[in-house]
């Protein structure tokens, strides 16, 4: 009979690479199990990595056209989509090669096919051609991920209908894009086709753009991608779709109350060449073997305890498929926390308040903690210190002053609850904010924080010390 491992993961995006290069480090046996040819999951070849690459193509192009503004003549600048696209695979290619040699170097079996979970300490997998080896396992991790979700009565066919998976392989910018949906996702595509030539049309159902982002962000946000020529449509519910070989069109018609970054939208038809459906992800949980076992689904779903424990003894879950924040560094950190566990680790809770959201679009969008509204309906006696960018030594030096930091406190003690950022490099920006949440810092223990001059982060200095009154440069 084959080894027994001490643990099985199934996926090999950023919460099961990661569990598996975790898992050998502290000595476990450990197999990864991946149905696609490849390794590194969603993150690596249809999420953060080429679309973070496509809107660096967008900001280089951006940039070479305002050179003038910089005294740097450049004569025409032109865009050649196909060498865009071809560097965006490169990088995807070299990210996911650096992935396997991961896998290869800490000796983590590594299993081609498909993984199901096939009763206690069993996990099947069916390769390609249709064999199927049983591995005996102590310990499961289950890191399926999630795909695109799509509105029912809609398919993607690759040419007039997509998803944020097969956008990624056009062959053509579109003349008229029109973005379903203005969360991270369909905000980051808006910005690099906006950027890239197209007329961008965005549809939101929800009162504003971002919607989980605290609401001046969102306010901010919706007025820099109306300046910059996106059409927005928020607080509207859209149907009737109609794809032809040449157009899609829909109708859009107003949801509800005009909401905080909403102008009133009456009943339309919209057409384009192009619609991007970018309305959430569906967990991958429905053929995985869970039928019979103790693992609980809700929505698609699988339930854990703060230990990534599903209901079925030895059976951990992590990343897309649990229900937590949809991001490649929360299911890193689950993978890590999970295979601890498993291990008989000493390990901590993750501490969800904590976890930092970055959206790359121009002006970039980043926060963790609480939002004003959550602080105050968790009870807080609520303070804000707001530092915008214009104010800032850098931003004009970089010629980007859009924005600001939000920063949101306790008052009477100042202990920091939440950070919100839109302008330059906010994502970098964010982690000083991640850094003082996790050491339970006040605004003061922040600003007495000497911060280098000239830096975006001196706007960070600046947010605290306006919590109490204090900034400076305003
Ligand atoms: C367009 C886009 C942009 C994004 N940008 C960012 C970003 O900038 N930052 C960020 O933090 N997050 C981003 N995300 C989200 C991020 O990609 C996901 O949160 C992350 O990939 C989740 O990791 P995971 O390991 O849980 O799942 P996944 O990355 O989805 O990996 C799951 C893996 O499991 C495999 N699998 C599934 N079922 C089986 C099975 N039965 N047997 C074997 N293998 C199986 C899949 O093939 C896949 O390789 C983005 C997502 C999208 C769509």
């Amino acid at each position: 009979m084959a080894d027994t491992y001490d643990i099985v993961i199934i996926g090999s995006g950023p919460g099961g690479y990661v569990a598996a290069v975790r898992a050998a480090q502290i000595g476990l046996k450990a197999a990864i199990v991946e149905k696609d040819p490849f390794y590194g999951g969603t993150c690596t070849w249809r999420g953060c990595i080429p679309t973070k690459a496509l809107l660096e193509n967008a900001a280089v192009y951006d940039q070479t056209r305002h050179a003038k503004d910089f005294g740097i003549g450049t004569g025409e600048v032109t865009l050649n989509f196909g060498a865009v696209m071809d560097r965006k695979t490169k990088i995807v290619r070299k990210m996911g090669k650096a992935v396997e040699n991961l896998i290869k170097t800490n000796k983590v079996d590594a299993h081609q096919g498909y993984g199901r979970l096939a009763g206690p300490g069993k996990v099947t997998v069916t390769a390609a051609g249709g064999k199927v080896t049983t591995l005996q396992t102590r310990n499961v991790l289950l890191a399926t991920g999630s795909v695109p979700r799509m509105l029912p009565g809609l398919a993607a066919d690759g040419k007039r209908v997509v998803t944020s998976d097969e956008i990624l392989d056009l062959k053509e910018i579109p003349r008229h894009l029109v973005v379903l949906g203005a969360g991270a996702v369909g905000v980051e595509f808006a910005s690099i086709f906006l950027r890239f030539g197209s007329k961008v049309t965005v549809v939101e159902m929800l009162p504003r753009v971002v919607p989980i982002e605290d609401e001046d962000i969102s306010a901010e946000l919706a007025k820099s991608l109306r300046k910059q020529g996106v059409t927005i449509h928020t607080d509207v519910r859209a149907g009737n779709f109609r794809a032809t070989s040449e157009r899609v069109s829909l109708d859009i018609s107003p949801a509800g109350a005009t909401g905080a970054t909403g102008t009133a939208t009456s009943p339309a038809t919209l057409e384009s060449d192009l619609l991007l459906v970018a309305v959430g992800r569906r967990p991958l949980s429905d053929d995985i073997g869970l039928a019979g076992t103790g693992v609980k689904v809700d929505k698609g779903f699988i339930q854990v305890d703060g230990y990534m424990r599903t209901g079925e003894p030895g059976v951990y879950a992590i990343g897309d498929v649990v229900p937590t924040p949809l991001l490649a560094h929360v299911a890193s950190a689950e993978g890590i926390l999970a295979v601890e566990h498993a291990a008989g680790r000493e390990v901590r809770p993750i501490n969800y308040d904590h976890v930092p959201s970055a959206t790359y679009c121009e002006p970039e969008v980043a926060s963790i903690g609480l939002t004003e509204a959550k602080a105050k309906e968790r009870g807080f006696d609520v303070k804000v210190g707001r530092f915008p960018f214009t104010h800032n030594s850098k931003a004009p030096i970089l010629g980007h002053t859009e924005g600001f930091v939000k920063m949101v406190a306790e008052a009477k003690y100042g202990e920091l609850l939440g950070v919100h950022i839109i302008g330059p490099r906010a994502t970098e920006m964010i982690t000083e904010a991640g850094v003082a949440l996790s050491t339970e810092a006040t605004v003061e223990e922040m600003y007495r924080t000497i911060h280098p001059h000239p830096t975006l982060s001196e706007a960070m200095l600046e947010a605290a010390r306006g919590v109490f009154g204090r900034a400076i440069h305003t």
